[in-house]
């Protein structure tokens, strides 16, 4: 099932400019090896202390993203070796990247996380935000944290309309900062939107990084 899953994504991906986050949440590490073995590589959890308990029964060359909330003083526990900080949405928590990736001597990336959904309660900045975070001088003194582009969740809808619109908002808000802040970074090129329900609209609005959990290893079961 699951490597069916995977070779099924490969293929919708093949040929594209969007590669894919096997979300692993809730699963147990030897989904993840099964998955692993089928060729999957870039891995995102939502929760601190599950990536940290999974990451060192895995193999080292899997790129860990984090792709939930994330509270300061957790960063500490996963600065060791996750790859890219999907949910960046304060000056704060770049700080803490920092100090955490610099006494590891490493670079921790990191997507700045947007508002675009309808529901209030979903999470992220909005554009005057981040404007105010990548125009401070904080964020220009940092060394081992590299922004590497944004994310966002889009509304839980199948309104096809509506998430369209949500997705060209993130992949506008990207070519904006782009200009402004990126322009000659090459590895600011990321837009990670598009889940099980809503990845083909994505990746037609241009996503690079498609975060995908139940469409590939079930419905998750949260006891
Ligand atoms: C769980 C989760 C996903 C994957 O959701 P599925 O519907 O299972 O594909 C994607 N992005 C975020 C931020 C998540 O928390």
């Amino acid at each position: 099932m699951i490597q069916e899953n995977l070779n099924f994504f490969q293929q919708q991906l093949a040929g594209t400019n969007c590669r894919l986050v096997t979300v692993t949440k809730t699963h147990a590490v030897d989904k993840l090896q099964q998955a692993y073995d089928a060729g999957a590589r870039l891995f995102g959890e939502n929760k601190v202390q599950e990536m940290a308990a999974k990451q060192p029964e895995l193999p080292a060359d899997i790129e860990w993203h984090l792709i939930g909330h994330l509270q300061t003083n957790k960063v500490k526990y996963i600065a060791p070796f996750v790859h890219t900080i999907q949910s960046v949405d304060s000056l704060k928590l770049l700080l803490e990247m920092e100090k955490q990736a610099a006494k590891h001597n490493r670079v921790i990336r990191g997507l700045l996380q947007f508002h675009i959904a309808a529901e209030d309660t979903k999470t992220g900045l909005i554009l005057p935000e981040a404007e105010e975070i990548l125009q401070s001088e904080e964020f220009r003194a940092l060394r081992h944290v590299r922004l590497t582009g944004v994310m966002a969740i889009a509304t839980n809808t199948p309104d096809e309309a509506q998430l369209r619109q949500e997705f060209q908002l993130l992949r506008g808000y990207f070519e904006q900062l782009k200009a402004r802040y990126f322009a000659s970074d090459d590895e600011f090129r990321e837009i990670s939107m598009g889940m099980s329900s809503d990845y083909r609209l994505a990746i037609e609005e241009g996503s690079t990084l498609i975060r995908v959990g139940s469409a590939i290893f079930g419905a998750r079961n949260y006891q």
